[in-house]
């Protein structure tokens, strides 16, 4: 059983990677982030709560994200494990973390703020069936429209400057304490995040001693 967390500011690429370690090891990824945006784009009471403070980029309470991580976690579906992305996100939520679960590793993806800028005001979301793309380096093959389900893309409500600005005022405040955290006590392992996906992917395998990838194809 292995238990990862994976951090980096927004467009990092931590839901990416996250998937790729997650499919060939058999780990469930849990995004808190994404399952907040299931809650906002199907209207539950939960997504009515968050709708508001994930649009301007601020940051969710730590009651409403704890419950969501534990009630996740409770499932039990990860018999081989999880990685966790987009949480913890300050030093109560690592606290009540780190009394619950012992972390195997974490992976700390590293980009700069101008990169990070470029990256995410150029993502694209597909509302249809969540497929996320990028017009730099991934883009969808007809240009505004979903490869897979043909929906028309929209850029996420929280991906404007205003609110990118925000979420990287919180992470420079909030998120890298947390990191420290994790140094004292855990593996902390630091990744480049500006090679391509794949190649990042590979170094992610190896400061956590794992097999190669092999990209399918
Ligand atoms: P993400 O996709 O990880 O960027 O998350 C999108 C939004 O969900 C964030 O901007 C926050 O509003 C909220 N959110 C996600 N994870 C957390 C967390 N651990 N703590 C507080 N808010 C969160």
């Amino acid at each position: 059983m292995r238990k990862y967390v994976i951090m980096g500011v927004q467009g990092s690429g931590k839901g990416t990677q996250s998937e790729l370690l997650a499919e060939d090891l058999g780990l469930v990824h849990i995004s808190v982030g994404d399952i907040f945006r299931w809650h906002v784009q199907n209207h539950t009471k939960l997504g009515a709560q968050v709708r508001r403070t994930m649009k301007t980029g601020d940051l969710v309470s730590d009651e409403l994200v704890e419950s969501v991580v534990r009630q996740r976690l409770d499932q039990h579906d990860w018999n081989f494990g999880f990685i966790i992305d987009g949480f913890p996100r300050n030093g109560r939520q690592a606290e009540f973390f780190m009394e619950s679960y012992d972390i195997d590793g974490v992976i700390h993806l590293e980009l700069p703020d101008e990169e990070v800028r470029r990256r995410v005001l150029s993502r694209r979301l597909c509302p249809g069936c969540g497929m996320d793309y990028n017009l730099i380096a991934d883009r969808p093959k007809q240009e505004g429209r979903c490869d897979i389900c043909g929906t028309t893309l929209v850029v996420r409500e929280d991906d404007t400057p205003e609110a990118l600005a925000a979420r990287l005022r919180d992470y420079h405040e909030k998120t890298r304490p947390v990191l420290e955290l994790f140094r004292r006590k855990e593996v902390v392992h630091d990744v480049d995040a500006r090679p391509a996906a794949a190649d990042v992917q590979q170094q992610i395998r190896k400061v956590l001693d794992l097999p190669p990838y092999r990209p399918a194809g």
